[in-house]
């Protein structure tokens, strides 16, 4: 570490102290890598084969997609079912083209064969926090064996152990129950968590509601569906992504 990282992690330490914080829990995809780039690229890819072999335009095919993956998702959220769904409902807009969209289905689900890279500080990040003692978990609701394959090809465990990772149910957001129970393997109460995420309704309203007072907002993600929601008051919201949480923390609040 440099001695500007010591010097912020030494600042990090003394800010959680004084907060009684003794566990972070963070949420993974968009928040500490960049998932959306994966997503979008594939999904790009999936359009530009549909809208060839279909001899439709580009955007609108992309249009057809975002609206498909969109309504997909109330029913199969993060789960791969979704793509299924969404070629199912490209099958039936374009039926003479079955055989070659279906064969499109490989180009989504090749989403799930590489791991996003972490995002710009947030490997700094989270060696910082590892300098404070304090103890750290991560929460996710995506496939669980993607899971493993992110936090094998990014080597997570220099950061979090797997016994830290809490892998939790892809059908659904993540609820409070979900924070509640990552809280409780770790032996700790929500007064003593502070919980970093980029998901206002699963990261930062359930964990509200589990009890968490110290809720992070990052910005990650730009899909509407993971902005929608108010944030609870005295939410800390870190613009420009997790490589500002430091110096949010760090800084005191101005005195209005
Ligand atoms: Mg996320």
């Amino acid at each position: 570490m440099t001695a500007e990282s010591l010097r912020k992690a030494d600042l990090l330490r003394e800010h959680l102290r004084g907060e009684g914080t003794e566990l972070c829990l963070f949420d993974l995809d968009d928040t500490l890598i960049y998932t959306e780039r994966i997503f979008r690229s594939q999904m790009e890819r999936f359009a530009a084969h549909v809208a060839m072999h279909t001899k439709s335009d580009y955007r609108d095919t992309w249009g057809l997609l975002v609206r498909f993956n969109d309504e997909a998702f109330s029913e199969y959220k993060v789960t791969k079912s979704r793509w299924h769904e969404v070629v199912r409902r490209f099958v039936d807009k374009f039926p003479d083209q079955k055989a070659v969209i279906k064969n499109g289905l490989e180009i989504l689900l090749d989403i799930y064969n590489v791991a996003p890279g972490f995002r710009e500080g947030a490997e700094e990040t989270l060696g910082a926090f590892i300098a404070t003692g304090v103890e750290l978990g991560l929460v996710t609701h995506a496939d669980y064996q993607w899971t493993r394959l992110k936090y094998a090809l990014l080597e997570m465990d220099r950061f979090i152990p797997w016994k830290n990772v809490h892998v939790v149910n892809p059908y659904e957001f993540k609820t409070s129950s979900d924070w509640l129970d990552a809280i409780s393997k770790h032996g700790f109460l929500p007064e003593q968590t502070m919980v970093v995420g980029d998901n206002v309704l699963g990261d930062i309203i359930a964990a509200r509601e589990a009890g968490v007072e110290k809720t992070v907002y990052v910005e990650g993600t730009t899909w509407k569906l993971y902005l929608e929601g108010e944030f609870p008051s005295g939410t800390i919201v870190v613009k420009g992504g997790i490589g500002y949480l430091l110096d949010t923390l760090i800084t005191p609040a101005p005195v209005v």
